[in-house]
């Protein structure tokens, strides 16, 4: 793997290659704290796509055909120390995924996983290693909330038997491209549909605390039952995109790239959320934009 920064690259490129260079050997745990709350953002390692996959509207048989690769992007995993449980939002891929037999059985969605993406995760940046740093034992986790049950999401939810896991119901029952054959044994999770009114955008979502400051929104299009998640704070409100988009700059320009479930329906997801970030101030932090962890701090 070359790691050196390419030539006559934007300043701003070079630091984005620089970070990552730096992130594929180290784990990364960024901490702020709101309200007397700490929320994390853990970089449970990285993955990387085809070129064509992140840049173009192709297909999977035409992005399988691409042999260029682009950059590495993190994979976040987010933790709220609530008040009312300890919430994680997405598992991350765990440092299994390096061995071959990782998606042993998995089909065909597990061999098409394998070609379109290249994973990055080793034993210290796995988020069960990084929990363990902050001081979180996976049991007393509450609450695990996945946006959607790909593998870089929900790899590493054999950590958690003891947490109440929120998986949208329809996106459990109507899967799309996930390998089951990741799931644990025990894997049986709390079902949950989006029948409150939590105005907006969004309309109905799934209010998960007492306290309703934090929602779960639908947010469909790169699978047909993708979720987001939005905890609502006295400064502002930090919004959990998953994989809506790679990057925000997506949700400023609209263009919706890579294979998606429906390129329309993410496309219109996407204009929801841009619709929400001019209503309220709004910190939107997608699982795999490097710039996230920048914008966590705003
Ligand atoms: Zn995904
Ligand atoms: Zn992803």
């Amino acid at each position: 793997m070359n790691h050196s920064t390419p030539v006559g690259v934007h300043p701003e490129e070079a630091l984005n290659h620089a970070l990552l260079v730096r992130g594929l050997n180290e784990h990364g745990i960024y901490t702020r704290v709101v309200d007397g709350i700490r929320i994390h953002a853990i970089t449970c390692g990285w993955v990387k796509y085809r070129n064509a996959h992140v840049h173009s509207i192709l297909g999977p048989y035409f992005v399988l055909l691409d042999p260029t690769w682009d950059d590495w992007m993190p994979i976040y995993s987010w933790v709220i120390e609530h008040p009312e449980g300890t919430i994680v939002i997405d598992t991350g891929e765990t440092a299994r995924s390096s061995r071959p037999e990782h998606i042993k059985g998995g089909g065909m969605n597990g061999w098409l996983n394998q070609h379109l993406a290249r994973i990055n995760v080793n034993e210290t940046s796995d988020l069960l290693a990084q929990l363990n740093l902050l001081g979180i034992h996976p049991d007393t986790v509450r609450w695990v909330i996945l946006t959607h049950l790909h593998l870089d999401h929900a790899g590493g939810l054999g950590y958690f038997p003891k947490a109440e896991i929120l998986v949208a119901h329809k996106e459990f029952v109507r899967p799309y491209a996930f390998v089951e054959s990741i799931y644990p044994s025990w894997f049986d999770p709390h079902l949950i549909g989006h029948f409150d009114d939590v105005g907006g955008p969004f309309e109905s979502g799934h209010v998960l605390t007492k306290a309703g400051d934090v929602v779960i929104v639908p947010t469909p299009g790169h699978t047909p039952y993708h979720q987001s998640v939005i905890f609502k704070t006295s400064q502002a409100d930090f919004f959990f995109a998953g994989d809506a988009c790679f990057t925000y700059s997506q949700i400023v320009s609209g263009f919706v790239p890579g294979i998606n479930a429906d390129r329309h329906v993410a496309r219109q997801t996407l204009e929801k959320i841009k619709q929400y970030c001019r209503e309220r101030p709004t910190i939107c932090l997608p699982s795999h934009d490097l710039k996230s962890t920048q914008r966590f701090f705003n």
